[in-house]
């Protein structure tokens, strides 16, 4: 590509909504325009990028077998309320009628209409394993649409369904996507994480994340120090601190505490680290009302309370509940003698002379030990936290952010049960299908690619997914050497494969070095009169400083070599 030719409009005054720099340098370099919220058009830099994962994406996923096909973007209604998701699935589910008052919606995800595709199309096991995939246009009518195609209302995502005979199938197939997922972020030149993600009451290690470690990240990742144990904080453990439980038991004292309601009011009035208070916190379930109790210094984590009891329905009590059913106000509940099931964080086994609410207006329980209430059990209910010990080593675990890419999940049989896919087995007998589902976020990755690489220049991609592998730069592009050069390398590139682009504009130096850079074309080559004399031309590397001079004769080989190196 030529750039004189070049549809690439870049842009000087970045909107203050662009907060995150791969955000920015999208627009900067005229790879998206907004066209409304959440909503963007790719321009031809951009979708170049695009293409060029979508490409990987394609590759690997071909290798393990699935097989590419392009579904609708609307769907019946019909099918949504055969799973049940018509009315669950909340706003980000964008619903409308046509003309003959028929309901339906654009696909947020496409486990519906497989699921219908396959029930209707397979019947035998030897029709099975099967694994469906596509690249295609999703909309979800996020909350916060942000981070422009980071977290998008219409994004492209590669989308994966596997469906096989049994769990070890099932099993089988997630782990080939498992191993293409990694290929695939491997070789868009990611520096990622994949890490284990809640199941929710499936339980099992069937759910990952893959992240790519990036500052700006909205997911906090929880690893440990020592071994290769990584998860995302929905579903981050980590060991309890084991020591021998108290065996004390009603030495607590009662203590006036007026107006003290929160864990740090109460911490400073009575002069006791955060840590030595005791937090109960009340809930609404569809299993009836709760407590949860966790140390003061501590959040919970509702996730793993809701897979723990198997709950449909969760919310914190209000205080008119809390009223009636500790007989205190809210900010005042503790664990002695309170007539409702109580759940217990594993760490408050080992807590000892701790401070919990009296269940009554401006009191608090002091030196209180877990032997003077009793719980249904001590369970791991919290978030895990840097510091803390990892549930598989003795490490430390650490925390640090990802943007999410890419998600694995192994569904079992939610969909075949919930809209009757079956096949009939070796005996003839009728069983559900177990499915999977894969999913990766096109333009997130793009996205993410950037905000891993960038300086403040512009945009720095791997070559592999970079718009353009070398630019051939003539610093003047009206000396008639220079260009015949350039034009010489440039097409011998070309006919070499390389996605080569020229700098043909009659252009001042400066802006070609500094559009060159703001794009993040890996490779430069540059032409200019000085080097020529010497029958020299320069070859730098977008990620560093130097360039080097390279006989002209061997400029074409060089850069082959770069690229397939780079690639
Ligand atoms: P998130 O937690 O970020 O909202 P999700 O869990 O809803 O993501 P999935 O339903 O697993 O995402 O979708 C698969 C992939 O699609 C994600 O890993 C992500 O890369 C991408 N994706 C999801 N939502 C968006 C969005 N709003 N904009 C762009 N990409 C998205
Ligand atoms: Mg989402």
């Amino acid at each position: 590509m030529l750039f004189s030719r070049m549809f690439m409009p870049t842009m000087k005054e970045i909107p203050k909504e662009a907060e995150v720099v791969s955000h920015r340098l999208m627009l900067k370099a005229g790879y998206i325009r907004r066209l409304s919220s959440g909503i963007y058009t790719w321009l031809p830099l951009g979708l170049k990028s695009v293409r060029k994962v979508e490409n990987i994406i394609r590759e690997e996923m071909n290798k393990k077998g699935a097989q590419e096909i392009l579904m609708p973007l609307v769907q019946p209604k019909e099918l949504w309320v055969e799973s049940k998701r018509w009315d669950k699935y909340g706003k980000e589910l964008l619903r409308f009628v046509d003309r003959n008052e028929r309901e339906l919606c654009l696909a947020p995800t496409h486990e519906e209409v497989v699921t219908d595709l396959v029930r209707r199309e397979v019947r035998s096991y030897k029709d099975l394993p099967l694994n469906l995939y596509q690249i295609q246009t999703k909309f979800r009518d996020e909350i916060r649409p942000r981070f422009g195609v980071m977290r998008g209302r219409e994004f492209t995502m590669k989308d994966a369904y596997s469906f096989d005979v049994d769990e070890e199938g099932a099993e089988k197939s997630y782990m080939a996507m498992f191993d293409a997922y990694t290929n695939i972020f491997k070789r868009c030149g990611l520096l990622f994480r994949a890490v284990e993600a809640d199941t929710g009451p499936i339980g099992g290690n069937f759910s990952h994340e893959f992240m790519v470690l990036a500052e700006t990240g909205e997911d906090i990742i929880i690893s440990c120090d020592t071994c290769d144990y990584a998860a995302n904080l929905e579903k981050a453990e980590s060991a309890p601190v084991r020591k021998a439980p108290s065996t004390k038991k009603g030495v607590f004292r009662r203590v006036e505490t007026p107006g003290m309601r929160r864990v740090d009011e109460v911490s400073s009035f009575l002069n006791t680290p955060v840590d030595r208070l005791l937090k109960t916190i009340v809930y609404n379930t569809d299993k009836g009302i709760i407590g949860v109790l966790v140390k003061g210094d501590r959040e919970i984590n509702e996730t793993k309370l809701r897979n723990l009891l198997g709950l449909e329905y969760l919310d914190l009590a209000d205080s008119v509940t809390i009223e009636e059913t500790t007989g205190g106000p809210l900010g005042f509940t503790g664990p002695v003698g309170l007539g409702i099931p109580l759940y217990a964080d594993r760490d408050v086994e080992f807590m000892e002379d701790f401070v919990v609410g009296g269940n009554e207006k401006d009191v608090h329980l002091v030196d209180v030990n877990p032997g003077d209430f009793s719980v249904r059990g001590y369970f791991d209910l919290k978030f895990a936290r840097e510091g803390d010990l990892c549930p598989r080593c003795n490490g430390r675990l650490v925390s640090t952010k990802g943007i999410e890419v890419g998600h694995i999940f192994k569904l079992g049989l939610k969909y075949s049960v919930a809209l009757n896919a079956k096949f009939l087995d070796k005996e003839g007998k009728e069983r559900y299908i177990v499915m999977g589902c894969y999913g990766i976020g096109v333009g997130r990755t793009v996205a993410a690619a950037i905000e891993q690489g960038h300086d403040e220049n512009g945009i720095i991609l791997p070559m592999a997914v970079a718009p353009f592998e070398v630019d051939v730069l003539p610093v003047n592009s009206s000396h008639q050497e220079s260009m015949e050069l350039a034009n010489r390398i440039y097409n011998e590139l070309l006919e070499r494969g390389i996605d080569a682009a020229m700098d043909d504009r009659d252009e001042r130096p400066g802006v070609k070095f500094k559009d060159c850079d703001l794009i993040g074309i890996p490779l430069r080559v540059t032409i200019g009169e000085k080097n020529l004399k010497e029958g020299l031309a320069e070859i730098k590397l977008r990620r560093e400083k130097d360039s080097i001079k390279v006989k002209k004769e061997e400029i074409v080989e060089r850069v082959v070599d770069y690229v397939k190196r780079f690639k």
